[in-house]
């Protein structure tokens, strides 16, 4: 379809500055910390970037008003060619009850909410033969991981 080969640093960065002047409004900081030698894969980036704006938007409405932070970061799990990426934050946190439904269409906690993003983001990453986890703790904040495919450089 639309994959091509991607430094995925490069869209990650791309993205991180897009959402930067919306943090800045909440008080948030994004921190990066990226593996630094250029991971490429090949990736619909339009789709990718939807899913960490997505993310990204979740962690700074998360944190609310209170100053947070959102860490975005990329590593290399160069055993099993992956590229791993985490959003992290310190916002609100999720409990069981709201974790087992966050991928259900249409599922929000929020008042303008559509309760898309998250599940539309599932899908993409599986399309992307990738995996999404997330890890949260009610009050303490979220984390989400995505494990991608590294492009073979043979
Ligand atoms: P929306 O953002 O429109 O509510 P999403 O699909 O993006 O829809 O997220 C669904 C729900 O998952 C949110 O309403 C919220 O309850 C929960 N959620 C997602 N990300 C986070 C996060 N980083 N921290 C706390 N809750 C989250
Ligand atoms: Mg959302």
């Amino acid at each position: 379809p639309d994959q091509k080969l991607c430094i995925l640093q490069d869209l990650l960065m791309e993205v991180v500055q897009l959402m930067e002047s919306q943090a800045i409004l909440k008080n948030t900081t994004i921190r990066t910390q990226f593996y630094d030698m250029p991971l490429t894969l090949c990736i619909d980036p339009i789709q990718i970037k939807q899913v960490m704006i997505n993310l990204i938007q979740n962690a700074i409405e998360a944190v609310g008003d209170h100053e947070g932070t959102v860490s975005v970061s990329l590593e290399n799990d160069m055993t099993n060619q992956k590229a791993i990426i985490q959003i992290r934050d310190n916002g609100i946190g999720m409990t069981e009850e709201e974790l087992r439904q966050i991928l259900n269409p249409f599922f929000t906690t929020k008042e303008d909410g559509l309760g898309l993003g998250l599940s539309v983001s599932y899908r993409i990453i599986e399309n992307h033969q990738g995996t999404i986890t997330v890890c949260s703790e009610k009050g303490a904040g979220t984390a989400f991981t995505i494990v991608l495919p590294i492009q073979n450089s043979k």
